[in-house]
Order: C-alpha cells, then sequence, then structure tokens
C-alpha cells in the first residue's frame, strides 16, 4: 500500500504547476490526500515574493510541527522559493521539518526521502541552468478537468530591484517546443479545452530559433477548440509579432496581464524594469490597435523606495490611461538579498505606503466595474467552467453555473436542466451568452446558443 501525500501550495501560478510535478515524482510511493490530517508526508510549496506570503508560511509551519508531535511517523517538508532562500535557517528552527528541498532539484526527493527515513534531514537547494522538468508528465490537481497549466520555461534573469525571483528560481531556461506541443495535444484528447502556458517571464520564451510568438502559434494551432492563454509576461518582451498572434487565432484569449509596477519613469528605472512610462503605454496602443477587446490587467507596488506624491500621481494617471480590467496591487515590502534592499533605504513610511496602496486600490475598483458596465449588452463566447458556489438561480433554485470570457472575465448564468436531472450546459462546453447586468468582480448573463 501506497503511503500518503499531502500538498500545499503557496504563491504563484508557476509553484502550483509546480506542486503537480511533485505528485509525479512522488506518485510511484504516494497517493494523494485531501486532508493533512491523514499523511504520511506533508510538503509545503512555498513563496518568498512578500514578507506577508513567508509569514503565513511559518505559521502553518508551526501548525504540521505540532501535528507531528501527535504523529511522529509523520514528516515534513519545505519546497519552493523559501526552501533556496532560507535553507539552513529552517533547518535549525524550532520548526521540525524533516525535508528542504529548492525548486530545481525536486528529482532528487525520492532519494532526499530515504536520507530522512534512515534519520537524516533531507536537504537539496542547488539551482540549475538547464532542469524544465519537461519529462515529467504533471499529476493534474486542478479541479475542473478543463483547465490546465502548462509550464514552459523556468527562472528569471532580469533583477527587477525588488524582486527576489532571479534568486530563488535561478536563470531563464526554456522547454523544448515538441514537450510542450505534445503535452498541450495530450491534454486536449483528454477533454480539455483551456491551456495556459506559464514562465516566471513567459514571453521571453526562446528553443533554438523559435520565440513565444512561434510558440504560441503552433499551440493554437492545435483545435481552435483549445483556448490558449499565458502568464506573466514582461512589458519589455511584448513584441509587435506576439500582438499579431495573438490577434490572427480566435482561440488565443485576448487578455494580456502585463505588470506595470509603477507609472513614473523615475521609479521604473530604480526598480530596473528596463522600459518607461511612454514605452508602456506605446505598447498598451499596440494592443488596443490590433484588438480593441483585449482585455489588459497589471501589478503595481505602492511606496516602492523614494517614491514621492509625484510619483503615485503618475502611476494613478497611467491607470487612468490604460483603464485596467483588474489588478493586483501591494504594498512594497523588502526583500533580504535583493538590489533594492542592499542599495536603498525603506524610506517610504508605512502609512504613506498604505494610504497609497488604498488610493490605487480605490481607483482600480472604479476602473473595474466601469469596465464590467462597458460589457453589459455585449455578447460573449464562455467556456463553462463549473458550478458557482455562491448564487443560485432564483428561476429554479438550483446553483448557477459560471465561465469565463476570452477576457478573462467571470460570467454567471442559469442553466437548464433537463428531464433527467442533469444540466443542459456542462462543463467544458462553448456557449454564447449576452451580459444583462453586472458587479464589480462578476458579470451576469443569459444563455443564447450553444456553439460547440
Ligand atoms: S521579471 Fe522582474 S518581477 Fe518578474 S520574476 Fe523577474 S525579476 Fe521578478
Amino acid at each position: 500500500m501506497k503511503a500518503r501525500l499531502f500538498i500545499e501550495t503557496y504563491g504563484c501560478q508557476m509553484n502550483f504547476a509546480d506542486s503537480e510535478i511533485l505528485a509525479s515524482i512522488l506518485q510511484p510511493q504516494y497517493d494523494l490526500v485531501p486532508d493533512y490530517s491523514q499523511a504520511d508526508l506533508i510538503l509545503v510549496n512555498t513563496c518568498s515574493i512578500r514578507e506577508h506570503a513567508e509569514q503565513r508560511v511559518f505559521n502553518r509551519l508551526k501548525e504540521f510541527s505540532a501535528l507531528k508531535k501527535k504523529r511522529p511517523g509523520m514528516k515534513l517538508g519545505l519546497v519552493g522559493c523559501m526552501a533556496e532562500r532560507l535553507k539552513d535557517d529552517l533547518l535549525r528552527s524550532e520548526l521540525s521539518i524533516d525535508l528542504v528541498v529548492g525548486p530545481d532539484a525536486y528529482r532528487s526527493l525520492p532519494r532526499l526521502l530515504s536520507e530522512v527515513e534512515a534519520g537524516q534531514k533531507g536537504i537539496d537547494v542547488l539551482l540549475s541552468e538547464e532542469e524544465t522538468y519537461q519529462d515529467i508528465p504533471p499529476v493534474r490537481l486542478g479541479s475542473n478537468n478543463i483547465s490546465a497549466f502548462i509550464s514552459i520555461m523556468r527562472g528569471c534573469q532580469n533583477y527587477c530591484a525588488y524582486c527576489v525571483v532571479p534568486y530563488t528560481r535561478g536563470k531563464e531556461r526554456s522547454r523544448d517546443a515538441r514537450t510542450i506541443v505534445e503535452e498541450a495535444e495530450s491534454l486536449f484528447r483528454q477533454g480539455y479545452r483551456e491551456v495556459t502556458l506559464l514562465g516566471q517571464n513567459v514571453n521571453s520564451y526562446k528553443a533554438g530559433e523559435l520565440d513565444f510568438a512561434g510558440l504560441m502559434r503552433q499551440v493554437a494551432s492545435i483545435s481552435p477548440l483549445l483556448r490558449v492563454r499565458f502568464s506573466t509576461s514582461h512589458p519589455k518582451d511584448l513584441s509587435d509579432e506576439l500582438i499579431s498572434v495573438m490577434a490572427e487565432y480566435p482561440n488565443i484569449c485576448k487578455a494580456i496581464h502585463l505588470p506595470v509596477q509603477s507609472g513614473s519613469s523615475a521609479m521604473l528605472k530604480k526598480m530596473n524594469r528596463k522600459y518607461d512610462r511612454d514605452w508602456y503605454l506605446e505598447r498598451i496602443r499596440a494592443i488596443r490597435a490590433a484588438m480593441p477587446d483585449c482585455g489588459i490587467s497589471t501589478d503595481i507596488i505602492a511606496g516602492f523606495c523614494g517614491e514621492t506624491e509625484e510619483d503615485h500621481r503618475e502611476t494613478l494617471s497611467l491607470m487612468r490611461e490604460v483603464g485596467y480590467d483588474s489588478a493586483f496591487m501591494f504594498k512594497y515590502s523588502e526583500r533580504p538579498g535583493t538590489f533594492a534592499s542592499r542599495h536603498y533605504p525603506d524610506d517610504v513610511p508605512e502609512e504613506v505606503k498604505l494610504r497609497r496602496l488604498n488610493e490605487i486600490i480605490a481607483l482600480q475598483q472604479e476602473l473595474s466595474q466601469e469596465s464590467n458596465r462597458r460589457d453589459v449588452g455585449k455578447v460573449f463566447e464562455i467556456l463553462v467552467e463549473g458550478e458557482s458556489k455562491k448564487k443560485t438561480s432564483q428561476a429554479t433554485g438550483a446553483p448557477q453555473y459560471f465561465g469565463r470570457t476570452s477576457q478573462n472575465k467571470v460570467v454567471v448564468f442559469d442553466n437548464g436542466i433537463l428531464p433527467d436531472g442533469s444540466m443542459v450546459h456542462k462543463v467544458g462546453d462553448y456557449l454564447q451568452l449576452k451580459v444583462l447586468s453586472c458587479s464589480p468582480a462578476t458579470l451576469f448573463g443569459e444563455v443564447l446558443s450553444p456553439q460547440a
């Protein structure tokens, strides 16, 4: 009988994709369980991007360490970015951690687990210049069997001044295109209808002569019924060719997450983002010219080192100029070891950071609401993803369903019930929906006709 494995994942989509690799590597010895209290091995896949994220993990590790006292045979492992960053400190701490494994060392897990069984600590945090796990078929942990992540490259060497990723995930390396296309084809054959190509800096993908635009063309050509998304892109690598491939293929989703971080050219220079405000806005104009209906989202940092009120106002004015559909917004949090932590004082007072962040959030709420209002009355094709957890139909009392538009907006709708009790529209169907109303976060629509 196999032992039981529980994986808890924090952070970005890359980490969720990595957990699927971890599950695959350990599959010969472990069955996944949904409840940690039953597990023989708990792996916590961690994120170092913000101090808050690390603190959440520490609190969770304390809980798991307490559980270990009651279940002495249970093993506890910490993997991912925090393993890379904190290594020895973690093994020395009062937490009872058996394994510390960095993001490029997952293949060594079976060996490290044998060492743990022999009474030693298992540690491997070596970064690699080649590892992409391209030969390991992920165990899909997503629940809907319709959308899947495909990790196409790893690492980052942009060294944005505030960011710890180049230190925790190492240099950029891309997977062989053939393995990516085969993975997408296999998913499509299994009934998946959407793939998201993932990388820390996905649009700097390069395998021989093939760039990211060329790869997108190959994946989008698998079937018009397979939607293709990607995340996260860097503005400096958003080429005209990529924009034109996106416009050309109807099944490449019209949604770009393009982190701007600040609207001030002075801040962008200090952040080492390698573009300025004008350049970013020119890329936005190029996207809008080719795809007027493209959804655009972003990441913004409030209160980076030396940020003035004028810099902050430039961020707000850029947000208005772009009219983002949605955004992830954070206060600057200094990460040890980064360029900023070594060279710039973290000098914006906490209350000023918080006030600026609140202004950014309030503006984005307005922009998101406006963006949703503009969609009322329009018709969209959606891919049905599942039952809505919160909404029930006023007509039937049954749970409503939801799907996503190409622009990555959630639309909730009433699903019909057939005489045998099954639903008229199934998960994985494409539907034409007319949007009737909206809240700041969600669109509500009615089905016009099934498509395919
Ligand atoms: S592009 Fe910049 S922010 Fe993104 S992972 Fe690389 S260093 Fe970090």
